[in-house]
């Protein structure tokens, strides 16, 4: 099955695929683009518009069978930002509204991109945990990420608290309320009414983030 899609020539530097609501596909490259290269492109991102047509108003799948190659799409922070391998020689990520890894690194590029997440969900996490700590009046031990399977976070009595480092993907909202959920455990030890009225006072929506992970889970589950 062959794509249309229409093509509008700019004064980007690279080409960007994009799926509208109306589902027609816009194509958008640098000038002088050669027609047959837009096509190989479209032809190789196949997978990626299908997808995509498919989900239009769901985030797209993103699963762990990345290549790590140009035009790919991860998930930070409930958004999907594309990545640009460049043959320029540098350590670890860059972010800059894209992605950016040299193609030396290409072949490590999964762990580069944990340890980027981890160490930018740390800091993230540890931020949001103090504020909702200090308006909880809890006191916890310690935070840290880990490779927790199908679980967000936990919380133990005496206060270590550890999230999944894939959490760093969802929406800001869903953080939070994966922070409160956790913290509100050192007030309530179990999913009371009291509990959720705690988790509440902090998170009055907190029913869309347990609907976005319900719906998304899915998602965080995947490395990237
Ligand atoms: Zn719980």
């Amino acid at each position: 099955m062959s794509l249309s899609y229409q093509v509008i020539y700019s004064k980007r530097k690279t080409l960007g695929i994009f799926v509208e609501r109306d589902k027609s596909i816009v194509v958008r490259v640098p000038e002088g683009t050669p027609k047959h290269t837009v096509d190989e492109v479209v032809n190789q991102k196949k997978a990626w518009i299908y997808d995509k047509l498919g989900h239009q108003q769901k985030y797209h799948r993103i699963s762990d069978s990345k290549e790590f190659i140009s035009g790919e799409y991860l998930m930070y922070l409930g958004e999907n930002y594309q990545l640009k391998v460049t043959p320029k020689k540098f350590d670890g990520v860059v972010f800059d509204n894209d992605f950016i890894i040299s193609v030396h690194n290409k072949p490590k590029a999964k762990e580069i991109f944990k340890s980027w997440f981890k160490s930018i969900g740390i800091k993230v996490i540890s931020n949001k945990v103090d504020y909702y700590a200090t308006h909880l009046g809890v006191k916890y031990k310690s935070i840290k990420l880990s490779e927790m399977k199908y679980r967000w976070g936990s919380c133990t009595v005496a206060g270590v608290l550890t999230f999944n480092w894939r959490i760093i993907k969802a929406p800001v909202f869903v953080i939070d309320y994966i922070i409160v959920h956790e913290l509100a455990h050192l007030i309530h030890l179990n999913h009371s009414n009291d509990f959720w009225n705690t988790v509440a006072i902090q998170q009055p929506n907190f029913e869309k983030a347990k609907n976005w992970l319900k719906e998304n889970g899915k998602i965080l589950e995947a490395d990237f």
